[in-house]
């Protein structure tokens, strides 16, 4: 079947892409307008298969977005196009209320001219898989049930907020014009080609540059954390079997403090880089301590159980594997992000995030 991905060039989006091109027989078409976060690098290992494409579009453009579709005739819509760094959310966030929130209604109203030229049987299997984020729920305390799927939406960044309005958006858009729609909340994904900015591979390529690793506030905050790959199996599972209308939470079981995040790093770079820089004796020694982000959150966790029960996922990594391969993959792979830093980006830009 012909799929096509927004937001292809990212990184779960690229994850996502390398899937299904190497694990399955489907043709894709990854449609991204390659922001600062968005990198074709990322698309080398497919980019000559013959099943897929890429375009290089931004979802504000209705017109060119509607040709698409007229031209590629997907059956499939996984949108994963936005921006997607709440720091950057605080600093600026008109581009996410435009990107996030007018991209998605864009997008769909495409959909939906589209959707309504189908023939009948075209119709049965054509859907629009929203891929959004558990910050929609806001935050837990410790004692707090998880995040299910009928848990209130309260989300509170600008980045979440956005997002929460792209998932009311797409419910409506089922509701009110019958376009087949599934949503997917998750938790946060880690892994290879994750941009510099995000947690991980921030500390990762700090450390090994002999740079602080700052941690906001106590360090304390708890985040679920989910091995991209494991998302992307769970992303297809519900392209091909969720129910329409409805949404599925995914979660990798792994709530972790971001300090032991931190040093969970620094332990396996001793063990995989012991020649360190030479200013330090251990990489914990480039801890430090930083004001924390405004309305931070403080814990988040997903309840799975509906995707494991109806779908049969279950993420395969737990976090010491995903983790301890995140690391050897950015030890192998210092041209992919020095590519990065050799543009407009610099390490020190945003210092501490996730
Ligand atoms: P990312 O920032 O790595 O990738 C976003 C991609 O979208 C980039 O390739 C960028 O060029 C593209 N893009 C941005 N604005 C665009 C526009 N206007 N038109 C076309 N393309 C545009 O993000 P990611 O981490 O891969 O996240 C992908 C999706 O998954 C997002 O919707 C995000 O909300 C959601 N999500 C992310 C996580 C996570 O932990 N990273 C967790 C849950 C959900």
């Amino acid at each position: 079947m012909k799929i096509l991905i927004t937001g292809g060039a990212g990184f779960i989006g690229s994850a996502l892409a390398r899937y299904l091109i190497n694990k399955t027989e489907n043709t894709i078409m990854v449609l991204d307008s390659l922001t600062y976060s968005g990198n074709l690098d990322s698309l080398k290992e497919i980019k000559n298969n013959s099943r897929f494409n890429f375009t290089k579009c931004n979802i504000l453009e209705f017109e060119k977005v509607k040709e698409i579709f007229t031209y590629f005739e997907p059956c499939k819509i996984m949108h994963l196009a936005a921006e997607s760094h709440v720091d950057r959310s605080i600093d600026s966030p008109k581009q996410f209320i435009e990107t996030n929130i007018f991209g998605t209604y864009y997008l769909l109203e495409a959909a939906r001219n589209f959707y309504s030229n189908l023939n009948s049987s075209q119709k049965l299997d054509f859907r629009f898989h929203h891929i959004s984020t558990d910050e929609v729920y806001g935050d837990l305390k410790n004692n707090d049930d998880l995040f299910n799927e009928s848990t209130p939406y309260s989300p509170s960044s600008p980045y979440s907020a956005s997002k929460a309005s792209s998932d009311h958006i797409v419910r409506a858009w089922k509701k009110t014009f019958n376009l087949p729609t599934l949503i997917t909340n998750c938790s946060n994904n880690y892994g290879p080609y994750h941009f510099p900015e995000k947690l991980i591979p921030h500390i990762i390529i700090s450390a090994l540059n002999g740079r602080s690793l700052p941690i906001y506030g106590n360090g304390k905050q708890i985040r679920d954390w989910l091995y991209v790959e494991d998302h992307v199996k769970a992303l297809y599972k519900v392209l091909c079997d969720g129910k329409i209308g409805e949404t599925y939470n995914i979660g990798g079981y792994n709530e972790v403090t971001n300090i032991d995040v931190v040093t969970s790093i620094c332990e396996i770079l001793e063990e995989l880089a012991p020649n360190k820089p030479k200013s330090i004796k251990h990489y914990k020694d480039l801890i430090s301590f930083v004001e924390d982000r405004p309305g931070h959150d403080y814990r988040y966790a997903i309840d799975a159980t509906k995707i494991k029960k109806h779908l049969g996922w279950y993420p395969e990594e737990t976090f010491e594997s995903g983790l301890r391969k995140t690391v050897k993959w950015y030890l192998k792979n210092k041209d992919w992000y020095e590519r990065i830093f050799s543009g407009d980006y610099k390490l020190e830009r945003i210092g501490k995030s996730e």
